[in-house]
């Protein structure tokens, strides 16, 4: 075999569901020199790490830390550690990420009991109610930001019937962690997790987690042994904790950025983030509806770092995204999953929820649409 060429990757207008494109400065973050996993500065660099972590999830939770590994690997940490083999689990589903999760909850041994909103709309509390007057409940699973809508779910009413209930409350917030207000404290969310290529703007590869000194006793009080060793929670926090006990060898560059990204979002300050992704969210949207172009999720329920557009009918929807890939540098998504609606997804995530990136998208999204075929109408 010769030898394949060096890498040389173009560089993109990342505007799609993630990653989204990562500041120069976390990026030099990465190219520090590698220290071990138990040095004592890396120790530093953990502590600061897990404390900055707890400002933004907006806890005082004692076990809050980055699993290593992305999104999903929180996810299924999340899960793995919450759910014993026979637990009656409510898992609420308004998009791909929720199926997911009932999918990982089953693979657990828990019994799924679905709560079901359709396409573009988010979760009703009394479906909820519903399913956990069915039986004693061990779990309600939920999404905040379910990126293959752009819907945002309102927590407060769902997470009061789950306690009502005396369940666990496990809320994804992979999409909206860094971007949209997540106050796990004054919610009551037991278990949350996000990931760090989206609202975060550090590459793919971490997933910071929080559970709280409720969620801590269900782990200690669980019957069998959480299923994954490499996720369970008993042995990372070994680590992360004062023993720092070897369990795994972190991914020593991803803390390093993941440390200097939470050190942007304090030096920015929080609300002025959110604030920030508000404005480039209902920038674009405002603009999108201004070119008669329709939304999937209903205005009071719009994500602001993630906006699903409807195709315009007889548009091809996945040529006019390659389109904008190859003639613009710009990536945005398409319809996640078989039964997604024709759509686009256009992310304003971390350093990129910003008016000019917006702006970027509007006027490549113009051009290409000018001179773009309508389909006939029995294509
Ligand atoms: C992206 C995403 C995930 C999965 O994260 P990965 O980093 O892709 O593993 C989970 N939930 C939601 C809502 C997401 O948007």
């Amino acid at each position: 075999m010769s030898l394949p060429p060096p890498l040389n990757p173009t560089a993109r207008i990342l505007m799609g569901p993630g990653p989204s494109n990562v500041h120069p400065r976390i990026l030099q973050a990465m190219a520090l020199p590698t220290i071990g996993h138990l040095d004592p500065e890396f120790i530093k660099i953990m502590d600061g790490t897990k404390a900055m972590l707890k400002t933004v999830f907006r806890t005082e939770n004692e076990l809050t830390l980055p699993v290593s590994g992305t999104g999903s690997a929180g996810q299924e940490a999340c899960v793995a550690n919450m759910v014993e083999p026979g637990d009656r689990c409510v898992v609420c589903i308004h998009g791909v990420f929720g199926n997911r999760m009932a999918d990982m909850v089953a693979r657990n041994g828990g019994e799924v009991v679905k709560v079901e909103a359709p396409w573009g709309q988010p979760i009703d509390p009394a479906d909820v109610a519903a399913a956990l007057a069915g039986g004693k409940t061990k779990l309600v699973a939920i999404v905040h930001a379910e990126t293959s809508t752009g819907v945002l779910q309102p927590l407060e009413e769902i997470s009061r019937l789950t306690h009502d209930h005396g369940a666990l409350f496990l809320v994804d917030t992979v999409t909206s962690l860094g971007g949209h207000p997540v106050e796990v404290d004054a919610w009551g969310i037991d278990a949350c997790y996000s990931g760090t290529q989206k609202c975060l703007g550090i590459p793919p590869g971490l997933a910071p987690i929080t559970f709280s000194p409720r969620a801590v006793a269900a782990l200690e009080a669980r019957k069998s042994k959480v299923s994954s060793w490499y996720l369970d929670m008993t042995l990372v926090r070994a680590y992360w904790g004062q023993d720092r006990v070897y369990h795994h060898t972190a991914p020593v560059l991803h803390i390093y950025a993941l440390y200097e990204a939470l050190r942007e979002v304090a030096s920015e300050g929080l609300r002025a983030r959110w604030e920030r992704h508000n404005r480039a969210g209902s920038y674009l949207q405002d603009e999108l509806k201004a070119r008669g172009l329709e939304l999937l999720a209903e205005p009071e329920h719009q994500l602001a770092p993630l906006t699903a557009v409807r195709v315009p009918e007889r548009v091809d929807g996945p040529r006019v995204q390659e389109r904008l890939l190859r003639e613009h540098g710009i990536e945005i998504g398409g319809g996640l999953g078989p039964s997604a609606p024709a759509m686009w997804r256009i992310g304003l995530m971390g350093y990129n929820a910003r008016v000019e990136i917006a702006d970027r998208v509007l006027a490549a999204l113009d051009t290409v649409l000018a001179d773009e075929p309508t389909l006939s109408p029995t294509a």
